[in-house]
């Protein structure tokens, strides 16, 4: 794509109008950008009101501003702003912006024809309109979570740019999007290693899917090779600080100091301790994949239990 194109993109983009007052935040129509992105890369062009308007609700819920928020405004307003989204009904009706009319007269939402062969040809382009979508609307702590929720694959499709082969599309590995749900939900939304269970509203909170082979080295998105993890010991586990033994029971590596409660509480204390098992029916962590984290990440030898 020739660089004038691309910063048309990019320009329209950045100045989509949100509405703002007092440094309250309107991330409404950069969610509802990224869901269409999401699909767009599962292949769906058209999005049919009726079909999202419960995900969009929930996106807007776990990402959006503790106000009550209605999808309904930006799956209609989005459409005007300069060449983004477009909003139609089978009767060419407006349907305003009331969830009811939206759903009455079965509007479908649906990224602007330019907008979509632009984003298809340069999955660049893609890739850096939802990173700018993101930096301009939350921290970067959130921004892997709205790509799960959304469906998004970014450090995938930059890999594979980088490695030149994004055409080739058969051949690609694709990160399941339902693995961190499905891990979280084996594990029943606790931390398999602390147990930490943080809910706010209708989410989890600070939980993740960890992979224990890393996808990055060919791990695969089954629950057999995933635990959930709170963010600390997610990062602790892919650091090499933590790791898991045959029995299933966590090590610490000796290599490890902490000197505080804090430190000895949450890592120290683990040492020895059983990693909480999936729910009856999910396949507990597999011995493959574990030997593979102790033989690749785990900072050894472990620290004795004590
Ligand atoms: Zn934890």
């Amino acid at each position: 794509m020739d660089p004038a194109e691309r910063d048309l993109w990019l320009g329209r983009v950045a100045s989509i109008k949100q509405w703002s007052r007092r440094g309250e935040r309107a991330p409404h129509k950069p969610l509802l950008l990224l869901y269409a992105l999401g699909e767009l890369r599962r292949g769906t062009t058209e999005i049919a009101w009726r079909a999202a308007a419960g995900k969009l609700g929930a996106l807007l819920d776990d990402f959006g501003p503790p106000r009550t928020t209605q999808p309904s405004h930006p799956f209609r307003r989005l459409a005007n702003d300069d060449g983004l989204w477009v909003v139609t009904t089978p009767s060419g009706e407006d349907p305003g912006d009331s969830a009811g009319r939206l759903a009455a007269l079965d509007a479908t939402g649906r990224l602007a024809d330019d907008f979509t062969r632009a984003l298809l040809d340069d999955p660049g382009l893609l890739v850096t309109v939802a990173r700018l979508l993101l930096e301009d609307n939350w921290p970067p702590s959130l921004h892997d979570d709205i790509t799960a929720a959304v469906g998004l694959d970014l450090d995938h499709v930059e890999a594979e740019l980088v490695r030149g082969r994004v055409d080739d599309d058969d051949r690609r590995r694709r990160r399941d999007p339902n693995f961190r749900e499905r891990v979280l939900v084996a594990y029943e939304y606790r931390c398999a290693v602390c147990g930490f269970d943080g809910w706010m509203d209708r989410a989890a909170v600070g939980l993740e899917a960890a992979h224990i082979r890393w996808w990055s080295a060919d791990g695969p998105d089954d629950v057999a090779n995933g635990i959930c993890a709170c963010s600390l010991h997610h990062v602790l586990l892919d650091s090499g600080v933590l790791g898991i033994d045959d029995e299933h029971r966590v090590l610490v590596s000796k290599r490890f100091v902490a000197r505080t409660t804090a430190g000895e509480r949450q890592v120290l204390a683990l040492a020895g301790a059983d990693l909480r098992l999936p729910q009856p029916g999910e396949p507990a962590p597999a011995s493959e994949h574990i030997a593979w984290h102790a033989d690749q990440v785990f900072r050894g030898p472990a620290r004795l239990a004590g």
